[in-house]
């Protein structure tokens, strides 16, 4: 049995199938002389397995798309025939007494590193060439397999990675892949947002999950409780039966209450909506009785494609969106790129620290035509009437300065091209950094709403990487850092008479969303599976526990009693919904 961090409920079982045992290590080896003419015999070895695999990739390129293509493997296949680079490699394993691996990537990225330098295209690309054979060489010398194409899958099995992007997961196939598994990444990296949107069982932070299993064996993957048994024993499948009646039944209720509102027992309305990442997630939201959607992450019509949208392919998008849940309000979040999330055929520079770097609202106010396109698609689809808008990532009263300053040229543009919008758009802006949270004053004036990210508020206030699997146990939404934070973000708000939403993962928290409440939170966004026990918890609660809770918690010093706590609350308000995880 293996354990990792839950993120995406729901339990499947099937083969595994292990993707890309990491990535090549190619740690340096001491040899001694009796071991150096194997290891110039296994590099030979490698050599000719990657020949072979390099011909059967240009065989079927060649008859897929034509010779002309295929013959880009020519390139490849002269890195292999280059005696230079060979005769190097050869000499540093004999003098440096060192294995293949270390030997062959050492000569292969000096020589990449230097053709990469000289300003000439051409070159360059041999460069690449270069790198890519490196990589299957050292494939082969590890005995790593090739990887897998994720689009088609043979049959359907359980996937374990060492990392899956969030724009990969995006594109699984949930008729081939039942579950997921990585060995790093957190609960509330995007990988994992993206597994509950998709309702596709996912644990995430198993360390060495990758290493330990096998593609072909037999496996159940549990992501209510973070666990992957291999090899279960008919015990465990009985034991699984079991959770899967309870939740089935849990399910049941969670029926009867969909269209029925969120109201507290002592009559406090709470807004509930959906967070979604793809036109068709609409359905779901729908399905699972939200109130509309409170975060529309647009990202993912960035990723995943070849060029960028234009305005008109964006409008069309924001306006499907929109008219789905017409007369329900939909907050369109312009683009967040950056941190987890890249373009493939954008060149962004390689950060330090990508999260801190830029990202949002910074990368879309220097990219003015990227930026224009959207804001205009967005204003475009505000003519249906039920769309707002709000930026990512504010740090400060500059930054929204400038957005809507853009905002307002190209509300003239569209009036002067007799373009229809809703002149009265609502805007807002997350509150995902402590500095806007300390000016959330300067900023409440400005605006129509709040929305707190706690996902990033967290990961910036407490100085901990979201996706880092290591220091996840520091990753603490209770610390009573962030309690104050929320509160002075709502007491600001409220103040200019704006609501607030919270609509970071902690608001699909059931535990976590009374402590919300009782700071005084109007409204929850939540992926649309977690939006029916949120409901069912709310229905069953007094506002006037939740404050005392929220009380409670601004007076204490330690994250860990007040998480404690909001456990006592939520369990003891409606204990079915946390039977089994
Ligand atoms: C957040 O930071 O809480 C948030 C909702 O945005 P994202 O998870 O997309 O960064
Ligand atoms: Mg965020």
């Amino acid at each position: 049995m293996l354990r990792g961090i839950p993120v995406s409920a729901g339990v499947c079982r099937g083969k595994i199938l292990v993707l890309g045992k990491t990535r090549p290590s190619v740690g340096k080896r001491q040899l001694t002389d009796a071991e150096l003419a194997e290891e110039v015999n296994r590099l030979e070895k490698a050599l000719i397995q990657t020949r072979h695999q390099i011909l059967e990739v240009q065989r079927k390129v060649s008859q897929g798309m034509g010779a002309k293509e295929g013959s880009i493997f020519d390139a490849h296949l002269l890195v292999l025939e280059d005696r230079t680079l060979l005769d190097e490699v050869v000499r540093v394993i004999n003098q440096e007494k060192v294995n293949a691996e270390h030997a062959f990537h050492s000569v292969a990225e000096r020589y990449a590193g230097t053709l990469a330098a000289i300003e000439d295209d051409y070159l360059r690309e041999r460069a690449s060439d270069m790198r890519d054979v490196a990589d299957r060489v050292l494939k082969n010398l590890l005995g790593l397999e090739a990887e897998v194409d994720l689009h088609h899958l043979k049959e359907p099995c359980i996937l374990i990675c060492h990392d899956l992007t969030p724009s990969s997961t995006a594109q699984l196939d949930k008729q081939k892949v039942l579950g997921f598994a990585t060995d790093v990444g957190s609960r509330i990296s995007h990988t994992a947002i993206m597994a509950r949107s998709l309702r596709l069982p996912a644990v995430v932070g198993m360390k060495d999950a990758s290493q330990a299993l096998e593609s072909g064996q037999y496996a159940l993957l549990d992501g209510y409780n973070g666990v992957i048994v291999v090899n279960p024993t008919d015990q465990t499948f009985f034991d699984y039966g079991v959770i899967i009646r309870k939740k089935a039944t849990l399910e049941e209720k969670l029926r009867d209450i969909l269209l029925k509102p969120a109201v507290t027992l002592d009559g406090h309305r709470v807004l509930l909506s959906a967070n979604i990442e793809q036109t068709a997630d609409t359905e779901e939201v729908k399905a699972n009785g939200a109130e509309g959607v409170g975060l529309y992450r647009t990202e993912y019509l960035y990723i995943n494609r070849e060029q960028l949208p234009g305005e008109e392919q964006q409008y069309q998008a924001y306006r499907q969106v929109a008219t789905a849940l017409k007369p329900l309000p939909v907050v369109i979040r312009t683009l967040d790129l950056g941190g987890d999330k890249f373009l493939s055929h954008l060149q962004v520079p390689t950060e330090m620290n990508p999260f801190l770097g830029w990202r949002a609202i910074r990368f879309c106010l220097q990219e003015r035509e990227i930026f224009r396109a959207q804001l205009r698609a967005i204003l475009r689809a505000s003519a249906e009437g039920n769309v707002k808008m709000m930026y990512p990532m504010i740090s400060g009263l500059d930054e929204l300065i400038q957005a809507t300053t853009l905002v307002e040229e190209y509300k003239a543009e569209l009036r002067r091209e007799n373009i229809p919008f809703d002149e009265r758009m609502e805007i807002g802006a997350m509150i995902e950094t402590p500095s806007a949270a300390m000016v959330a004053d300067s900023l409440a004036k400005r605006l129509k709403f709040f929305s707190i990210g706690t996902n990033d508020l967290i990961q910036y206030s407490l100085a901990v990487d979201r996706m880092n699997e290591r220091i996840a146990h520091l990753y603490e939404p209770t610390h009573p850092a962030i309690v104050r934070l929320i509160k002075a973000t709502v007491d600001a708000a409220h103040n200019h008479n704006i609501p607030v939403s919270v609509c970071g993962e902690m608001a699909g928290e059931a535990v976590l969303a009374p402590l919300l409440l009782g700071l005084g939170v109007d409204e929850l966004s939540a992926s649309p599976a977690l939006v029916p026990p949120i409901k069912f918890l709310v229905r069953r609660l007094k506002l006037s526990e939740a404050k005392a809770l929220a009380d409670f918690a601004l007076g204490c010093e330690s994250g860990a009693e007040i998480l404690a706590r909001c456990k006592e609350l939520a369990r003891q308000s409606a204990p079915s919904l946390f039977e089994n995880g």
